[in-house]
């Protein structure tokens, strides 16, 4: 086996580096809340990996699905199905309303929602697609359409039709009208923007019930029934993506739930497999119908696949036996009132908001003019590693910086407190 210094030789010569800089860690196993890495250094891990791993890492009711369809079946034709993809579709439809009953299994987060987009498009006749401008929906070119700029940099033109509405960031009002009072003007005059854009062909709005890659954004109580109203004004679809959302993470088992609206088609991905590529897109029978109808929807090579789907089906249950959205919601709760304690501790809080356990801390140069500060996050997110404690921090162009804290939902208190207490001491060890 190479060593370390030869591992990280390959890397140099032989691997892309798709963003920015990789840890300086090979991480070798992982358990629960906790990562391993080779000299066996333990890593607490606050991203949930790339928040996939809801029920913590290689739980054993996913990794004894996998073992089992390792022994049953893996892979089929895309026009066959195994009893798994059935049994995932039946539990899944289950837990949804009247309206969301038809359901498309893929593997990742821009499959679901290209796959939604095209759905759109066939049952409007339209192709326009409008987007908040912080969100993001995928790296494919339709779900990155509507995904921040920054993402395409050096991309190229996105698709044509897709137009943005401000991101409706409280902290950060996009339209410099409000502060801390958000009256909504944004969606108003973001609407009125779009539609002096649009050529009237309007076939869906996409959005992220929380915007979390965009910095952890909560839009304001009510936002997400006017969108509602706005896009049935149009007869435009609304599509949730729920990709880091759903199953809990925020307290109730979908965000929707939480947001007084049921979407028109919902996609899930991340959290659905557990760590293992598994995304699907919901609709009504009558979008269904009405698509299936006019041409051909989506599929990959991976479409309904049997290993995925017995994962899911074993995440599901998981999920429910072991009531992991009140757990969500309780230690949200907690998590959420050690981090405010922080901000009246340290000056550099600028911010601190979420919900469940999807929280968001925003660090400031200074309290008033609410400066950004991504240099000391970048420190403080590199020290907090060194002490045994893996964050992720976002910096989009104004949009602040902002660690995104979300722990497994199986999260322990004193996993918690761990972190909290480490996050303190990287603070203090970079002022
Ligand atoms: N939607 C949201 C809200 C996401 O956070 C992501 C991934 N960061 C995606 C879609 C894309 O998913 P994937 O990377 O699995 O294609």
């Amino acid at each position: 086996v190479p060593s370390d210094e030869e591992m990280w030789d390959i890397v140099e010569h032989h691997l892309v580096r798709y963003g920015g800089s990789f840890a300086p860690m090979l991480i070798e196993r992982a358990r629960g809340s906790y990562l391993y890495d080779r000299q066996g250094r333990k890593i607490l891990d606050f991203t949930s990996g790339q928040m996939c791993a809801t029920l913590g890492h290689n739980h054993p009711d996913v990794v004894q699905a996998i073992h089992k369809a390792c022994e049953d079946v893996l892979h089929l034709f895309s026009g066959m199905l195994s009893p798994a993809v059935i049994e995932l579709a039946d539990s899944l439809c289950q837990l949804l309303p009247p309206t969301l009953q038809k359901a498309l299994f893929l593997n990742t987060g821009s499959e679901a929602n290209e796959a939604a987009l095209r759905m759109a498009k066939l049952h409007t006749g339209g192709f326009e697609v409008v987007g908040l401008s912080a969100s993001w929906h995928g790296m494919t070119a339709g779900a990155s359409a509507s995904t921040f700029v920054s993402a395409r940099k050096g991309y190229g033109p996105a698709i044509p039709g897709n137009l943005a509405l401000p991101t409706p960031n409280c902290y950060r009002c996009p339209i410099r009208h409000c502060q801390d009072q958000c009256d909504m003007t944004c969606l108003e005059v973001g609407f009125d923007l779009v539609d002096s854009q649009s050529v009237g062909a309007y076939a869906a709005l996409i959005v992220e019930p929380v915007l979390s890659a965009g910095g952890v954004v909560v839009p304001p109580e009510g936002y997400f029934q006017r969108l509602q109203g706005y896009c049935q004004e149009r007869s435009m679809l609304l599509i949730l993506d729920e990709a880091q959302t759903a199953f809990g993470r925020l307290g109730s088992f979908f965000a929707f739930e939480q947001l007084g609206m049921v979407p028109d088609i919902l996609t899930l991905s991340k959290t659905l497999g557990g760590g293992l590529p598994l995304a699907a897109t919901v609709t009504s029978e009558a979008i269904e119908a009405d698509c299936y109808e006019k041409g051909f929807i989506y599929y990959t090579s991976h479409v309904s696949d049997p290993m995925p789907a017995a994962v899911g089906l074993a995440v599901l249950r998981v999920l429910t036996s072991q009531n992991l959205t009140e757990q969500a919601a309780t230690m949200g709760t907690y998590l959420k009132n050690g981090l405010l304690k922080l901000k009246d501790r340290y000056e550099a809080i600028g911010d601190v908001r979420g919900r469940g356990l999807l929280l968001g801390v925003e660090l400031v140069k200074d309290r008033t003019t609410r400066e950004p500060d991504p240099e000391t996050g970048a420190a403080i997110t590199r020290r907090c590693l060194e002490l045994g404690l893996s964050m992720n921090i976002t910096a989009l162009p104004g949009m602040g910086s902002v660690w995104r804290i979300a722990p497994p939902l199986t999260v322990t208190y004193e996993e918690l407190d761990e972190g909290l207490a480490i996050l303190e001491q990287a603070i203090r060890d970079c002022r």
